[in-house]
């Protein structure tokens, strides 16, 4: 028998589960496990670049079955995920950031990377509009192409696209619907009462009459201004036609 004859032999009798292992070593399919997030039970796929994807949900055979058409491989369930990787995700999951958390960004485009990567640096209990994210990324008139790529974020929950919302301040839509956005945005004490009340009365900013300086209402600098002190408004032209100066933390735009 030769050698080739009996590597054949041994490949035919090996357990079902040694040809996965083999496959997730040389990068030919994902691993992935389960963890409990926000939103309750997710699945989380990983290579040796980083997180692939994020699945909300308990139907395995569902996950499963919709992994392959989407990235070109298989996935299978592993027990041990490498060490650092769990912790960075454990880590993502407790402080509702990012993090060393490693993404595979491989399979996107480069568009949607960088939204991805700003729409990271919301912190969690603030939100921003599509148009802020725009902005931010030095395309402004793409507030459509970032709902778009915001609408396909593979990673969900870690790359907080829930902490996007409409430009006119309404929460808008989610992958897994609006009562979801609407339950994690809340998990991160987000202030949802006082977002739903300024959209449904066209305010989008808010200021302080003691600094002049006029933010996004869920900024941190905004928060920390008193009622009493609080002044609203529904554009940036009124801010600063009010004499208020723009928020250099959350740099507001509300176009
Ligand atoms: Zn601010």
């Amino acid at each position: 028998m030769t050698i080739e004859d009996q590597l054949a032999a041994l490949a035919a009798d090996a357990p079902a589960a040694v040809a996965p292992q083999v496959m997730l070593e040389t990068g030919l399919a994902d691993g992935y496990i389960r963890r409990d997030g926000p939103a309750g039970p997710m699945f989380v796929s990983f290579n040796e670049r980083g997180v692939s994807s994020i699945v909300l949900g308990e139907d395995v055979r569902d996950f499963e079955y919709r992994f392959e058409p989407q990235f070109g491989r298989p996935v299978f369930p592993v027990t041990a995920p490498p060490p650092r990787l769990a912790r960075a995700l454990d880590k993502s999951l407790r402080t509702n950031r990012l993090g060393t958390l490693q993404i595979d960004w491989g399979a996107m485009s480069e568009f949607q990377q960088a939204v991805l990567r700003k729409t990271a640096e919301i912190l969690p209990g603030e939100v921003r509009p599509y148009s802020w994210v725009a902005k931010e990324i030095g395309n402004p008139k793409a507030v459509r192409a970032v709902g778009t790529a915001l609408a396909r974020n593979p990673v969900p929950i870690v790359v907080p696209c829930h902490r996007v919302v409409r430009n006119d301040g309404h929460l808008g839509n989610y992958y897994y619907g609006t009562e979801v956005k609407r339950a994690v945005l809340a998990s991160e004490g987000t202030n949802i009462e006082t977002l739903d009340d300024m959209a449904a009365r066209g305010i989008r900013l808010t200021g302080s009459d003691t600094t002049h300086i006029f933010c996004h209402p869920t900024c941190r600098d905004a928060r920390r201004t008193t009622s009493r002190h609080q002044v609203e408004f529904r554009t940036e032209e009124e801010a600063r036609q009010a004499g208020f100066r723009p928020c250099l933390h959350c740099r507001p735009a509300v176009a």
